[in-house]
């Protein structure tokens, strides 16, 4: 029953309205309030670099945290690291680390299939961008946690899911305020450090759901709609080279080149430096390279399939003006050793001849020159 209606879902599924609530208020006061108070009253640096500051910890969080360490498990952190990641993951306010996690290892697992990727890009740029959660579109599968058994052993993790609401006010009005009386502009820091700096974390995250499926190039796999695509990475924290993160997920790399933006990783070999992450996993360098020449090869294969529906399209074209021309050559043929009298019969006949004749040969021509292109 629940996959008859599942088609019929986007229209009827009932709206979240806590969830509306959140994206349209902190949305309307970052948009509209943050000029406003900075055209009117003026907003200091200092809480501009603090916003700053809070927008690259909670982003890193979710990067680092919820999703390579946690979701993928591509190294080992440290507590001290996880305590950091699990509060700045409440910073950004995107619910707590096992909840994401459960759902994007869904993504993962069914990636692009509408029923099961919690939000699948086959629905399109809103759907996948914010649309999955404004509605309750699948009701029943909400939420045993069981494809996150592993994190649930995980005491940090545990702690902050039971503690999120609390945590997730704390971060992100307590620690604005308090960058407010160290600043001396409380609003002001509020709406920089808290409004607006939670809006720019939301939707630079969603976009990995959304553009990142959408826009950008496929060197490694084509099998789903992941992309990778730089410019999303500068603004996601190097989570922008989708493509290859779809293919190796268990990678703590995203970009693998060193002049790929992907801060995430630096992070990561950075704590490892000093031994807060250790068993850094990453794809065999001749894993990456077979991905890379099997999705060249099936290209090939694909133009291959075009040219020779293409070839066989003007061979049967050219056979079909061959028969014409001759067919009515010979007849012309036949009427002069008939000797026609009728004038008017005997030009038609000609000049039907020129016709075939003309068309015949613009064929061959094509033919011919396809088929030293081809050989
Ligand atoms: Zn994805
Ligand atoms: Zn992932």
């Amino acid at each position: 029953m629940q996959t008859n209606t599942q088609a019929s879902a986007p229209k009827k599924a009932p709206l979240i309205w806590l969830n509306v609530l959140v994206f349209s208020i902190t949305f309307a006061v970052a948009a509209i309030g943050v000029p406003l108070y900075a055209l009117t009253i003026g907003i200091s640096a200092g809480v501009w670099w603090a916003a700053l500051g809070l927008f690259i910890y909670s982003g890193l969080s979710i990067t680092a945290g919820y999703h390579r360490l946690w979701s993928h498990r591509t190294y080992d952190a440290h507590w001290t690291v996880r305590l950091i990641f699990a509060l700045g993951g409440a910073l950004a306010l995107q619910n707590s680390a096992l909840h994401w996690s459960s759902d994007h290892r869904e993504h993962h697992k069914h990636v692009d299939h509408d029923d099961n990727d919690p939000y699948s890009a086959s629905r399109g740029f809103w759907y996948s961008h914010i649309g999955w959660m404004l509605r309750e579109y699948q009701p029943d599968k909400y939420y045993d946690y069981n494809n996150v058994k592993d994190m649930q052993r995980d005491k940090i993790v545990m702690w902050q899911h039971k503690h999120y609401l609390a945590l997730t006010l704390l971060m992100n009005i307590g620690v604005p305020i308090l960058i407010g009386v160290l600043t001396g502009q409380i609003i002001a820091s509020l709406l920089v450090a808290g409004f607006l700096r939670l809006v720019v974390n939301h939707h630079t995250t969603f976009f990995i759901n959304s553009l990142a499926h959408i826009w950008g190039k496929r060197p490694f796999t084509e099998r789903n709609s992941a992309r990778d695509n730089g410019v999303l990475a500068f603004f996601t924290f190097g989570e922008g080279y989708h493509n290859f993160h779809h293919i190796f997920s268990g990678d703590y790399r995203n970009g693998i080149r060193w002049y790929q933006y992907d801060p995430t990783k630096w992070l990561i070999r950075g704590m490892s430096y000093v031994g807060l992450a250790n068993n850094l996993k990453r794809a065999s360098d001749y894993q990456i390279e077979k991905a890379r020449m099997d999705v060249m090869w099936s290209r090939l294969q694909e133009r291959r399939q075009t040219t020779a529906e293409w070839m066989q399209h003007e061979y049967d074209a050219l056979m079909e003006k061959t028969k014409a021309y001759y067919m009515s050559r010979k007849k012309l043929l036949d009427a002069k050793t008939q000797e026609i009298k009728d004038q008017v019969s005997h030009s038609a006949l000609v000049e039907q001849y020129r016709d075939m004749k003309r068309s015949f040969r613009v064929e061959r021509r094509r033919w011919k020159r396809m088929v030293r292109a081809a050989l």
